[in-house]
């Protein structure tokens, strides 16, 4: 049961995501369009292009980032952040000063 349910997560992030992608590509496609009358359309598909993959890289690093930044997750008796395993706070060991 447990293997199903985490089975229809994934699939179901995977189709968020396709999703989200296609929103995407309808929006550069928009800007695309709408930069055609004032360049010469390879122009239009280059810049639409690299705007796309852009984001694309952008909203990657920043997923990336998050996962870093919860990865640990955070102290249950004071909310600081977790590194290695120890809390900054409550975690103070003897050799450390
Ligand atoms: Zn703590």
């Amino acid at each position: 049961m447990a293997y199903l349910f985490i089975k229809f997560l994934i699939i179901y992030d995977r189709m968020l995501f396709v999703k989200r992608d296609l929103i995407l590509l309808a929006g550069v496609f928009l800007l695309m369009l709408g930069l055609l009358p004032f360049l010469a359309p390879i122009y239009a598909v280059i810049i639409a292009i690299g705007i796309f993959f852009g984001i694309k890289l952008f909203v990657k690093n920043r997923q990336k980032f998050l996962e870093k930044q919860i990865g640990e997750g955070f102290c249950a008796e004071c909310g600081e952040k977790v590194i290695n395993k120890k809390c900054p706070n409550c975690d103070k060991t003897d050799n450390s000063v």
